[in-house]
């Protein structure tokens, strides 16, 4: 068994692994920037490591100094958590150089499944359908033309490196053609330091569905069912729910086959996530990425299948084998997750910083709640906004979506502004209600739940 983790990462996530850990009478050392010396993840760990400023650029994301850490700690593995240098294949192999395990896939799957160009070649390979789109990457503009002529307008181009919605642009006709390469390719360049960009067919209206795995040493792949992650704004996910009621068994089923299928075809180790568009009214499905890391949204398929994913995590880097098998897995009931965001969704979502005055998280029968946060803790500007990940459980989707108005109505942060009452408003929306929403939901809608959202903030 693993004996001392370094936890490279911060927030919820940072907490989440540390409690696992815990649990499994593993050490941990946490890593913190000069800006989060009050944070609660350092004091849960452990022991406890100042790696640099507050620029991510110098303290989450300098591998060096983090591989350092874990030498002078003693730690034998390093857990990525989400975002940061949790896809980074060098960062991968730097751990497996210095002796250290790195707690996801092996360098060589990230980079196979990090380029999603790349990815997309994979998989047709394997005989999992993709969305129409380039073979490979696409050089440049005229390239692009080229492709997005034979393919149909709209098209979307997309960043090879990309993550959290960022260097995607959608494209309605050729005229727009160019300045929409060159905007992706900005973005591209400034998240991800990469010029790499794919183009593919926009699925019109389609359902977000995801399929969650877990992979061992030994060629032992699971899933665990599927997530609709569907309400999004900007491509990023805000309500998340477990399983997704608008699939049929056999269309479950043919995910989840085709999801362990993309895992094999890339070599997989540990927890991991294929995402797939689904159109709801061809009922087709087409890969989308890999996330080879501990997603945000674990937490509702943990409600739902009784798996700790983060725990497997661990046993899993132990060099232990799974011990589930598929049908092990019994998914019961419908869980909900609603990010709550430091953020002001009537001032076009901008970012909040600020001291939280005065905190109380909901509880109660079916609560799950994973958050930072306490009363007197600053959030700061350097980092993601996201404060705290809400879930709820219950036999139905009824009562699941019942529990979550109680939840928000309960959640009160003071200080700071969040997007708690525009999730709340979507609770009520016809739409979602009837478990049809698609990606498309939360743009068209948003100016209206804004209007109501806004009352409810007055009150
Ligand atoms: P998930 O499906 O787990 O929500 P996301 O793509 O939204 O995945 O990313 C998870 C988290 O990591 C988000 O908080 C996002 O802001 C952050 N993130 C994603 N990609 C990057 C990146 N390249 N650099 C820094 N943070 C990232
Ligand atoms: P990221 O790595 O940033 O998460 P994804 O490739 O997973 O990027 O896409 C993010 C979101 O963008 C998806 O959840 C979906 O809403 C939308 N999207 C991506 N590709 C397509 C497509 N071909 N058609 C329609 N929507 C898409
Ligand atoms: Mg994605």
């Amino acid at each position: 068994m693993l004996k001392r983790v370094l936890v490279a990462n911060r927030g919820e996530i940072a907490l989440r692994v540390i409690r696992a850990c815990r649990e499994l009478n593993i050490e941990t050392v946490a890593i913190y920037s000069e800006a989060d010396e009050d944070a609660l993840h350092v004091n849960f760990a452990t022991e406890a490591v100042c790696i640099g400023p507050a620029k991510a650029a110098l303290s989450y994301l300098n591998q060096d100094a983090i591989i350092t850490a874990a030498l002078l700690t003693g730690c034998d593995a390093v857990h990525p958590g989400y975002g940061f240098l949790s896809e980074n294949a060098d960062f991968a192999d730097k751990c497996a150089e210095n002796g250290l395990i790195f707690i996801g896939p092996d360098g060589e799957t990230i980079r196979k499944a990090g380029s999603k160009a790349e990815a997309r070649r994979t998989m047709v390979k394997a005989g999992i359908p993709v969305t129409p789109g380039s073979d490979g990457a696409v050089a440049n503009a005229a390239k692009a033309a080229e492709i997005a002529k034979e393919l149909g307008y709209p098209v979307l181009i997309k960043a090879s490196a990309g993550g959290g919605g960022r260097g995607i642009r959608r494209c309605d006709s050729e005229e727009e053609l160019e300045s929409a390469f060159a905007e992706a390719r900005a973005e591209s360049r400034a998240c991800f330091d990469s010029d790499e960009l794919y183009l593919e067919k926009l699925v019109l209206d389609p359902k977000h569905i995801e399929v969650q795995i877990l992979a061992d040493n030994f060629g032992n792949v699971i899933h665990l069912g599927e997530r609709d992650c569907s309400i999004q704004r900007r491509n990023q996910k805000l309500i998340e729910e477990a399983p997704a009621s608008a699939l049929s068994a056999e269309i479950r089923k043919k995910m989840g086959d085709a999801a362990v299928k993309a895992a094999k075809a890339v070599g997989y180790k540990s927890a991991g996530t294929i995402e797939f568009l689904y159109d709801p009214v061809s009922m087709d499905f087409y890969f989308m990425e890999i996330n080879t890391r501990i997603q945000v949204e674990h937490g509702i398929t943990e409600l739902i299948s009784g798996v700790d994913l983060v725990k497997q995590q661990l046993l899993i880097a132990s060099g232990l084998k799974l011990k589930l098998t598929q049908e092990d897995i019994h998914l019961k009931g419908h869980a909900i997750e609603c990010r709550i965001n430091a953020e002001d969704p009537q001032f076009d979502f901008r970012p909040d910083c600020g001291k939280v005055n005065f905190l109380h998280f909901p509880g109660g029968n079916g609560i799950r709640v994973d958050s930072m946060l306490y009363t007197g803790a600053e959030i700061k500007p350097y980092y993601d906004s996201l404060a705290a990940k809400v879930m709820t459980y219950a036999p139905t989707r009824l009562e699941a979506v019942r529990k979550m108005r109680r939840a928000l109505e309960e959640l009160t942060i003071e200080g700071i502004k969040t997007n708690a009452e525009l999730a709340y408003e979507i609770l009520y929306h016809p739409v979602f209600l009837r478990g049809t929403c698609t990606t498309a939901f939360l743009p068209e809608n948003l100016d209206e739940l804004l209007e109501f959202s806004a009352k409810l903030g007055e009150e």
